[in-house]
């Protein structure tokens, strides 16, 4: 196959003997996927680097001759990045979110899609590639090498997922913070790979992908396991297990035969449509997604309670203990005091008897501004006292320190509201009324307390200037896992 060059663009040759005025790249689309040949020997570089994606030509390592090639041999079909307005890569089908320029490589107005510009420029001349051919095959069954135990609700979840996984149904796990929800997933994992099946767990944050990894490379540790993350290495490779951030998700396509969905109620995955779109592109049709959540949104759990979602609830922590419940104390008009540099005076109480227990502490804050304001008030109570955000360069530092018990007490945002697990430590949030505490908010910092089993129990005081509807649904979120836990039998004592 050769190529060659008609203003700026790579034309096939043959194409250009049939037909001799090509001044568009889009004409080479118009031209209907071939028949597999089957005798054709193909690349398994290729294969593997494209096998389940959707793909840029820029982003493959092959050359351009060897990917028409394919093409040829029915192995690769191309795919309009842009077409009428829909955006083939990321989904996105609004007006505003498409640009257009004067294109060098098409000669016309080519309208670009603006929502995945970060991964690289797709428009209507760019085409995304495909790939037809088998799928790579794992060279040895897997190995799986866990010793730990479930506990009853873990386990009943576990096969519940099995059974998901081995009829391609879709399965919604609730379970509590502090569940030990990862633990849930291997045997499902494990009977997916044994079946050759080609496994996803997404995330939307990096941390939670990052923190995975080991652990599942320590469970599964003879299969290929990728991590994709912006910035990320290994996109190159072929992942029979595939950990990716949500956003990776837009290169993939009719790719996986279980999508494990993680925090699925978090931002931004529950306010992007075209992640969801992306989580349906990059599923197979005949496939099965394990959705996982501690604090399922209003819509999902209207549809539990009304039998419209198949779901499994894991009410109880795995250390058998119930899930302290929130306090609510008023604090007046807190922000006033801030303003006066006066911490109200209830939370200055309860930060002092902590600091005189020597009991560490996160205080959560509505806004980086307000919580910047409070922590000279803090520091002169104990100067070890810190305070942290999202944009914060120390963060990961602090979070350490925090771990290490070098901090006495954490000011945060909501950036810890999920995911930090620190063992005993009591929470405070300052202005729980305001609009940024949720309902999930609220039961997901709440879920910060009691989580090992040395410590089981803790404080959790919401500080308000009057209680919300929000708050009390958090209240009795809380209250009826454990209630829900009790009457199952996974929570011991009264
Ligand atoms: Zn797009
Ligand atoms: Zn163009």
């Amino acid at each position: 196959m050769r190529f060659a060059f008609v203003d700026n663009r790579l034309i096939p040759e043959s194409l250009l003997k049939e037909n001799p005025i090509l001044h568009r790249i889009s004409d080479i689309f118009s031209i209907s996927p071939q028949p597999l040949n089957e005798t054709f020997t193909y690349s398994s570089e290729l294969q593997s680097f494209l096998s389940g994606r959707s793909l840029l030509l820029d982003e493959i390592p092959t050359s351009i001759e060897v990917v028409h090639e394919h093409y040829l041999n029915g192995y690769v079909s191309y795919q309009k990045g842009v077409e009428e307005r829909l955006c083939n890569r990321c989904g996105n089908n609004s007006p505003h979110l498409f640009a257009s320029f004067s294109c060098s490589r098409c000669h016309k107005t080519c309208t670009y899609c603006r929502n995945c510009i970060m991964m690289g420029r797709v428009s209507e001349c760019t085409p995304l590639l495909k790939w037809h051919g088998p799928e790579p095959v794992p060279e040895s069954p897997p190995t799986f090498q866990w010793l730990g135990s479930l506990s009853v609700a873990q386990k009943e979840a576990s096969n519940r997922m099995v059974s998901a996984v081995n009829t391609s149904k879709d399965l919604l796990v609730w379970a509590v913070c502090g569940a030990g929800k990862t633990e849930v997933l291997f045997e499902g994992i494990h009977k997916a790979l044994q079946q050759n099946k080609r496994v996803c767990i997404a995330a939307p944050r990096t941390d939670v992908i990052l923190e995975l990894s080991p652990r599942l490379k320590k469970v599964f540790p003879d299969t290929t396991i990728i991590t994709l993350y912006g910035g990320s290495e290994e996109r190159n490779t072929y992942g029979q297990l595939v950990l990716s951030t949500t956003h990776q998700l837009y290169r993939f396509k009719d790719a996986f035969d279980v999508m494990i969905i993680d925090e699925v109620d978090a931002f931004p995955y529950s306010y992007d449509d075209s992640l969801q779109w992306a989580v349906e592109k990059a599923r197979k049709p005949d496939s099965s997604i394990i959705y996982l959540t501690a604090t399922p949104d209003r819509k999902t759990q209207k549809q539990c309670a009304k039998g419209n979602r198949t779901f499994i609830q894991i009410p109880a922590r795995f250390h058998r203990h119930p899930i302290p419940l929130p306090r609510f104390v008023w604090c007046g008009l807190w922000k006033k005091s801030l303003k006066k540099n006066r911490i109200p005076h209830p939370l200055k109480k309860w930060t002092i008897s902590k600091l005189e227990q020597s009991k560490q502490s996160l205080i959560f804050f509505p806004t980086v501004e307000l919580m910047e304001k409070a922590l000279p008030l803090f520091q002169e109570m104990n100067p070890l006292i810190e305070s942290v955000h999202a944009e914060d360069p120390q963060r990961k530092e602090k979070v350490m320190r925090m771990r290490n018990n070098e901090i006495p007490i954490l000011l945060t945002t909501t950036i810890l509201e999920r995911g930090v697990t620190i063992s005993n430590i009591d929470v405070a949030v300052l202005g729980s009324e305001e609009k940024i505490f949720t309902e999930s908010a609220l039961v997901q910092i709440a879920g910060r307390v009691g989580r090992s089993a040395d410590f089981p129990k803790g404080d959790i005081v919401y500080f308000h200037y009057g209680r919300t509807g929000e708050m009390i649904k958090a209240l009795l979120h809380i209250d009826g896992m454990n209630k829900e836990a009790r009457k199952r039998g996974l929570i011991d004592g009264k």
